[in-house]
């Protein structure tokens, strides 16, 4: 006779119990796959990119930079070339002269500004110029004179939305090229020029009536010191509108040989790229 093994009263569960240990490993195992399902997800989803970087290269090539400090900023497009001028020689276009794009490990933030729908901008100088801008902008703020960065290193595609909005408003390239350099020709892919203005009298940014400011008379007393010079001043010889607004930094051995006239025998050195350093 087989006899039935009953479970002992203190084994058997009581039937709420019983229940709850039944829910309480399906809440395990459904938290299980909820967790394996998100990760796998996760792995797969693109990476996210702010949109101040999806919309400006150089936001996006910072961000490629800082994840990669390997990456310089890659190589720009081949530029507009005037008839039978190639890269093997100091090339010209409309009065400006070819520049190579600035590595963008050699740039720092100069100023940053609220823009159109809600997008913050922000302006770069290569790090000797900067310096000597802020330097420079201390001096003025003692003399209380207020000298304000507005537009620092460009890249070419900026360069070209600015040149041919100029050659819609002008009518021909020729013309645009007197006041807004074609891309690939601005002095401000170095990262070496700046446009300043005066921040108590912004209603002369950017126009010739900034020669009546205090600090266009600052500059033309006291810029060289600081390793700065006027771009384009009247009757220049490139035939570029008076610029009284744009400048140039000089006060490096590789700025000024950026910008001393070239000859076939002459090459640029080719600044090499250095870590951005931040401290709070
Ligand atoms: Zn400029």
């Amino acid at each position: 006779m087989v006899l039935k093994s009953q479970p002992s009263p203190t084994q058997q569960k009581p039937e709420p119990q019983r229940c709850l240990t039944l829910w309480s490993g399906w809440a395990r195992l459904m938290l299980l796959i909820i967790g394996v399902v998100l990760s796998w997800a996760i792995s797969t989803m693109p990476v996210f990119l702010p949109p101040l970087a999806a919309q400006f290269p150089l936001g996006a090539a910072l961000q490629r930079s800082l994840s990669n400090p390997t990456l310089p900023i890659p190589p720009p497009p081949v530029p507009l070339l005037a008839q039978g001028e190639t890269r093997d020689r100091p090339l010209e276009l409309l009065g400006h002269r070819h520049y190579d794009q600035a590595f963008i490990d050699n740039l720092t933030v100069v100023s940053s500004y609220g823009a159109a729908k809600g997008i913050q901008r922000f302006e770069y100088l290569h790090q000797d110029a900067a310096l000597a801008l802020m330097k420079m902008s201390d001096a003025a703020r003692a003399d209380g004179v207020w000298i304000v960065p507005v537009s620092g290193f460009r890249d070419q595609e900026r360069q070209r939305q600015l040149f041919e909005a100029q050659v819609q408003r002008q009518g021909s390239p020729q013309s645009a090229a007197q006041s807004v350099a074609p891309p690939g020709y601005s002095e401000h892919h170095t990262g070496y020029a700046v446009d300043l203005a005066d921040g108590l009298a912004r209603a002369k940014d950017i126009s010739r009536r900034f020669v009546d400011t205090q600090a266009f008379e600052w500059l033309m007393a006291h810029g060289q010191d600081f390793g700065f010079e006027l771009s384009f001043p009247e009757d220049n010889p490139q035939g570029i509108i008076f610029e009284p607004w744009h400048w140039r930094y000089v006060g490096s051995a590789h700025a000024q040989h950026l910008f001393e006239p070239q000859t076939l025998e002459t090459t640029l050195p080719k600044p090499k790229p250095r870590w951005l350093t931040y401290s709070c």
